[in-house]
């Protein structure tokens, strides 16, 4: 059996196994030495937002039984996407697709915030009140639906190896706990580490209710995007324990921490548009 069959065969233990080991010791870690006192209790928000992803991932295996990575074998299967077009080395196309893909995620995360429509399902991520690792897997259902057509568009136009489409998926889901994590690093270290990948630090400021922060740091993997795009924000203006996490206007408990009221928050509320105030704020700031 070589790599590739291996990897098809157990994706879903391998996943598993990441998950849960990552999730144990950033959970022991905000136990520990937790960075901000949490407003809702750490049983409330973990039923609810792990709740959530339990429901995502029920709803994502029934509609696409094959995932991200079945499209990509189906993708290699089928000679589609550049890289099935020219041989490089089998490193090299790993290295390359996994860092494509970040940089799709990254324009992606960039979109949702823009379209005001987009922004509505989004908005399920931003409106938790706290910033745990629990809140780095909580997306609403539709979100996670669409990121799937998206990364099977990516797929079909990329042609990456499977290995390389495994690698992100669990390296992506590992960041995205480590960097929502509610901790932080000794200063310097974290500096040293921001170079090379997202850290709680940098993308809690993205969690924070000002408008031109949220609009800041959408890197959940690499943190070069935002570095050259000019979206990087180093620290919040009102520092890590006195930002106040989540939305404007979206501050009920029952709304934003309840498994229903955020199944309902993409369709509540006027069609106000998050970029127009973004706009409006960049107009009267620049
Ligand atoms: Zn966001
Ligand atoms: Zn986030």
């Amino acid at each position: 059996m070589n790599l590739n069959d291996f990897i098809m065969a157990n994706e879903v233990p391998i996943r598993l196994g990441f998950f849960f080991a990552v999730f144990a010791v950033m959970a022991a870690w905000e136990i520990l030495a937790p960075k901000r006192a949490l407003t809702v209790s750490k049983a409330v928000r973990w039923a609810n937002n792990l709740g959530l992803v339990f429901f995502n991932t029920f709803i994502l295996r029934l509609l696409f039984p094959a995932a991200a990575v079945g499209m990509a074998a189906f993708a290699n299967e089928q000679g589609w996407g550049l890289l099935n077009y020219f041989t490089l080395p089998a490193a090299l196309a790993v290295v390359l697709s996994v860092i494509a893909m970040d940089f799709i995620i990254y324009l992606q995360h960039v979109m949702v915030h823009a379209v005001p429509a987009l922004w509505r399902l989004h908005r399920v991520h931003h409106a938790d009140l706290d910033y745990d690792v629990t809140t780095g897997a909580r997306f609403h259902t539709v979100e996670i639906i669409l990121s799937m057509l998206i990364k099977f568009a990516t797929i079909i136009v990329l042609g990456p190896p499977v290995v390389a489409v495994v690698i992100f998926e669990v390296v992506l889901n590992a960041t995205a706990m480590f960097n929502h994590g509610n901790v932080s690093l000794p200063g310097r270290l974290d500096r040293v580490l921001r170079w090379f990948v997202v850290t709680p630090d940098m993308h809690r400021v993205h969690h924070s209710v000002e408008d031109d922060e949220a609009n800041s740091n959408f890197g959940f993997n690499l943190p070069w995007w935002d570095r050259l795009f000019g979206t990087y924000r180093d620290q919040p203006r009102a520092g890590h324990e006195g930002m106040t996490i989540g939305i404007h206007g979206y501050r009920t408990t029952k709304q934003v921490s309840w498994l229903p009221g955020m199944l309902a928050l993409p369709f509540v509320g006027k069609v106000t548009g998050y970029a127009i105030n973004r706009r409006e704020w960049s107009d009267s700031n620049e």
